[in-house]
C-alpha cells in the first residue's frame, strides 16, 4: 500500500501531510501524536458522518480521546455562522482547551468551517483535516483558509490557520460520486495547467486509471497536487505576494457562472468553463496557442467536464431571459465586478503565457471579456 508523509513548512506553521487508503482509522492515534490534550471535537456532515463517522470516532477512543460530535446536515448551507456557533457550545460545554483540537472530516464545506471554528476558538487550538472528496484534497485541505459563508456572499468571514495534521485517504474516493470526482478533477487539471513539470501529461497518461480509481493512481494524484499547492501556498502564506493569486486560474469567470447561476453546476464544473474561457482569451491575446488551450480543453472533457455553459442552466439574473447572450454576458458581468479578485473595480484574470506559466492580467478587455462569454455559452 502506498504511503506518503510530509511536512509542508511555513513560516508561521507546520502542516503534517499524509497520503493514502486506510488512514481514516489512525485518526485517533496520528492525532494523540501531536501531543495535546486528549479532548476533539469532531465535525463532519450527514453522508460523510454515516460512512466514515465510526472509523474516527473508534480511533479517538482507542487513543483514549474524550470526544464530541457535530454533524451538519450536507450541502455548503451548513458552512454558516450558525454552524459555528453550535460548535462553540459544544466546546464549551467540553471545556474544550486551548491544547485540544478539531477535527474536520468531510468535504471542502467541513474542513472550511472547522478550520474556522478552530481559527476562533479560544484565538486558535490545532485542526486536523481529514478531506473525504477529491476537491477537499486538491484544494480545500491545504493552504490555511478557513471561512463560513454570509447571507451576502461566500466565505467573507474567516481567518488564514493552517491545520497542524492532513490526513487525505483515498479510499474515501471510492464513495464519492462521478460528478464530485470530476469537479475535483477540475481543480487538479489547474494545477496541471499553471504548473511547468509533466503534471498535464501525467493526467493524459493516467486518465483511463483516475476514471477508473485505481488505488495508486488516486494516491500518486492527491500527493501531487499537495505538493504543488503547498508549495505556491509557501510562497504566499497569506495571498500578498501574488504566488497565490495563480491559483485562481479559471476561477474569474468560473466563480462569476457560480454565482449567477442557480448551483446546478458544481465548483469545479464551473472552473472548468472558466478554465476554456481563460484559455480562449489567453489565445486571442497571442499569449497561448491553439493547440495548448485544445490539449486542456481535450483533457477536461476526458474528464466529463462541461466545457460550455449547459443548455439546462439557469440564471437568477436580473437580466431575464439567460438565453439571449447579451442577457447572459450582463449578468455574469455584473457578477464579475463583485468578485473579491475585483481591485479598483478592474477585472483580473490569471492568464496561461504558455502551459505552466500562469501570468496576472488586469488589462483584458470589455469587448474580450463578451466574447468570451459568449463563446461558453
Ligand atoms: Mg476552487
Amino acid at each position: 500500500m502506498r504511503r506518503f508523509d510530509t511536512v509542508l513548512k511555513l513560516e508561521r506553521a507546520t502542516t503534517r501531510i499524509v497520503v493514502g487508503t486506510g488512514l481514516l482509522g489512525e485518526v485517533g492515534a496520528r492525532t494523540a501524536a501531536l501531543d495535546l490534550d486528549r479532548r476533539a471535537l469532531v465535525i463532519t456532515d450527514e453522508t460523510v458522518g454515516e460512512l466514515y463517522g465510526a472509523d474516527v470516532l473508534g480511533g479517538l477512543d482507542e487513543a483514549g480521546f474524550a470526544h464530541g460530535l457535530l454533524t451538519l446536515p450536507a450541502g455548503d448551507r451548513s458552512k454558516s455562522l450558525a454552524s459555528a456557533e453550535r460548535a462553540f457550545e459544544m466546546l464549551a460545554s467540553m471545556r474544550l482547551g486551548r491544547d485540544g483540537v478539531v477535527i474536520g472530516l468531510g468535504g471542502g464545506m467541513v474542513t472550511d468551517l472547522a478550520g474556522f471554528v478552530g481559527a476562533t476558538w479560544l484565538r486558535g487550538v490545532a485542526t486536523v483535516l481529514c478531506p473525504t472528496t477529491l476537491e477537499a484534497d486538491v484544494d480545500a485541505a491545504i493552504g490555511g483558509k478557513t471561512a463560513v459563508n454570509l447571507p451576502f456572499g461566500k466565505n467573507l468571514v474567516g481567518a488564514f490557520h493552517h491545520p497542524r495534521l492532513v490526513l487525505a485517504d483515498t479510499a474515501c474516493l471510492g464513495s464519492l460520486g462521478d460528478r464530485d470526482l470530476s469537479a475535483g478533477l477540475a481543480e487538479s487539471v489547474k494545477h496541471a495547467a499553471i504548473t511547468p513539470g509533466d503534471f498535464l501529461a501525467w493526467h493524459e497518461a493516467n486518465a483511463d486509471a483516475i476514471l477508473a480509481r485505481d488505488d495508486d493512481v488516486l494516491v500518486e494524484l492527491v500527493r501531487r497536487n499537495m505538493e504543488i499547492k503547498g508549495e505556491v501556498v509557501a510562497r504566499d502564506e497569506r495571498e500578498t505576494t501574488g504566488a497565490r493569486a495563480m491559483l485562481n486560474y479559471g476561477h474569474t469567470i468560473g466563480h462569476a457562472l457560480e454565482s449567477a447561476g442557480t448551483f446546478s453546476l458544481r465548483h469545479g464544473e464551473c472552473v472548468s468553463i472558466g478554465m476554456v474561457a481563460a484559455g480562449w482569451i489567453a489565445c486571442e491575446l497571442g499569449m497561448l496557442d491553439g493547440e495548448e488551450a485544445e490539449r486542456i480543453e481535450r483533457l477536461l472533457r476526458r474528464f466529463n467536464l462541461p466545457v460550455r455553459l449547459p443548455e439546462s442552466e439557469t440564471f437568477s439574473a436580473n437580466a431575464g431571459d439567460f438565453r439571449s447572450s447579451a442577457a447572459r454576458f450582463d449578468s455574469v458581468r455584473d457578477y464579475l465586478s463583485r468578485d473579491k479578485k475585483v481591485v479598483g473595480g478592474v477585472v483580473r484574470f490569471v492568464l496561461l503565457n504558455g502551459l505552466g506559466q500562469p501570468v496576472l492580467r488586469d488589462d483584458v478587455g470589455e469587448a474580450l471579456i463578451r466574447k468570451a462569454i459568449e463563446r461558453i455559452g
